[in-house]
């Protein structure tokens, strides 16, 4: 897949934004002559195209693009973007029709306060589910992406439930990258993966119920790689990515992580009081001083 990466502006301002430093500096959008050049690289190589970079839809000329892209005969076109402006039902038939086939949508909280939180920006959360499911009305398929952070990782199960009835197939999550407004303070927005683990297995377990497929995604050069080798000491098989249309190669399916199906949504939950000694057992990791990470 070719990226077509359209600059910093967007609509929203994420506690994690990555790319927030490009915004502060004023980087200008990518050039109407690089996107053709792009498109035009996809097109010859037969490969799918993403849209990329801030918020894609702030840029008018975005259906044209992908109409373009179309016309040369690129494969597949997946967008990148927060949804809100897909809000409205006939942009979101506009960039249907103009050939794109799905979008890849932040979804970040399982309710108003959580996911709006976390954009900055009051009244995204009703923008970012209608936008989805405006898409899906219009035939895009809508996958949800999950930032996981210390403020929603105790939700991830419900984000499964709230993607689902937005009309998501899939959801995948990722951990924010140690980059951007993260390492303002970093400590307060990444979480231990070890405490993250099991409500991630909690979240397969309901995207299984929902026929939702959930993966986990990394790299190998992801500072967090002993959080993926805990994960990955579980996992019987590695999953390949259902459809190609990733931005990040997929490190290991959360379908092999899941163990035995456990109730989510009717579940009993009871209180749990565990020693020191069996905490220290369960997460190895949190407890051990050379493992760095707190
Ligand atoms: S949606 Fe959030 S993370 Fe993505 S570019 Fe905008 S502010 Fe940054």
């Amino acid at each position: 897949m070719l990226f077509v990466r359209l600059g910093a502006l967007c609509n929203n301002a994420c506690v994690f934004c990555a790319q927030a430093q490009e915004r502060a500096v004023g980087a200008g959008p990518l050039s109407e002559e690089r996107v053709a050049a792009v498109i035009s690289d996809a097109a010859s190589r037969g490969e799918p195209l993403a849209f990329v970079g801030g918020e894609p839809t702030l840029h008018d000329p975005l259906a044209s693009w992908i109409a373009a892209a179309r016309r040369a005969g690129v494969p597949r076109i997946v967008l990148q973007t927060n949804a809100r402006r897909l809000t409205y039902a006939s942009y979101a038939r506009e960039l249907q029709a103009a050939g794109l086939s799905a979008i890849d949508v932040s979804l970040l909280g399982s309710s108003a306060a959580m996911h709006d939180y976390h954009t900055g920006t009051p009244g995204a959360f009703s923008q970012t589910v209608q936008g989805m499911r405006q898409a899906r009305a219009a035939g895009v398929v809508v996958v949800a992406s999950c930032v996981m952070t210390r403020s929603n990782f105790r939700h991830l199960a419900d984000i499964v439930r709230v993607a689902h009835a937005a009309g998501a197939s899939s959801i995948r999550f990722r951990f924010a990258a140690r980059a951007g407004r993260v390492l303002q303070a970093p400590d307060r927005i990444v979480p231990h993966p070890a405490l993250v683990a099991p409500y991630l297995k909690l979240a397969r377990t309901q995207a299984r119920r929902l026929r939702l497929d959930a993966l986990l995604l990394g790299s190998a050069s992801d500072p967090r790689q002993p959080f993926v080798d805990f994960l990955a000491d579980e996992a019987e098989h590695p999953v390949q990515h259902p459809d190609g249309s990733g931005f990040v190669p997929p490190i290991v399916g959360l379908e092999q992580l899941a163990g035995k199906p456990r109730p989510a949504v009717t579940e009993r939950r009871v209180r749990e009081r565990r020693t020191g000694a069996e905490l220290s057992k369960i997460l190895p990791t949190f407890f051990d001083p050379a493992s760095g990470e707190r």
